[in-house]
């Protein structure tokens, strides 16, 4: 069930991607003109990468999270999400279960870094990238909900823009989103 604080007309939204392609955002832009329908409906975007504020206000009504979790600095982001954002909702494979970048994983990190930045055959003088601004690597790359607790999924790669349609209706609505037939999808 949705918290009952969420149960007003207007729904605070932020979303953010972290180890992802940007592919659920695009997604989510293709809703079109049903995002202007959404706002009318009570839908303020509020911080997202495609908004100039980025981080969410603490006690926004709906957070949204794409891309798996692969660095501190994402792992961060995931945990001020859920601390500030009443419902958490992990959007596409990626942030469902970790998706295409837990290829990682069976790779020791040193020999994955050297690979991808200094032996690559269209590499030269390549060097792994560091300082404060980057991110540094966890161990393992993982999804959303092994760092912190996910309310909802909408799984898809990327999900169709009418699963997010149908999501954002039924919290503006009230209600607990249910996915089925063929916006449910793990492609
Ligand atoms: S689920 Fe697919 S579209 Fe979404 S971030 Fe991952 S790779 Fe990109």
């Amino acid at each position: 069930m949705l918290p009952q604080t969420v149960l007003t007309k207007k729904v605070v939204f932020a979303s953010d991607w972290l180890e992802g392609c940007a592919g659920c955002h695009m997604s989510f832009l293709d809703m079109d003109e049903r995002l202007v329908e959404l706002v009318q409906m009570g839908l303020e975007i509020t911080a997202s990468p495609i908004t100039d504020l980025k981080e969410p206000a603490p006690g926004t009504d709906l957070g949204v999270i794409e891309g798996a979790v692969a660095t501190d600095h994402q792992l961060a982001v995931a945990k001020m999400f859920r601390e500030r954002c009443k419902i958490l909702v992990a959007i596409g494979d990626c942030a469902v279960f970790g998706g295409i970048n837990t290829m990682r994983n069976w790779i020791p990190l040193p020999e994955l870094l050297e690979r991808g930045y200094i032996t690559t055959e269209s590499t030269v003088e390549g060097k792994i990238p560091q300082g404060p601004g980057i991110g540094k690597h966890l161990p393992r790359c993982m999804a959303l909900n092994e760092v912190v607790k996910v309310d909802f999924y909408i799984p898809g790669c990327p999900p169709p823009a009418d699963a997010i349609y149908r999501v954002l209706v039924d919290v503006l609505e009230g209600k607990t989103p249910v996915l089925d037939g063929e916006l449910l999808k793990y492609e």
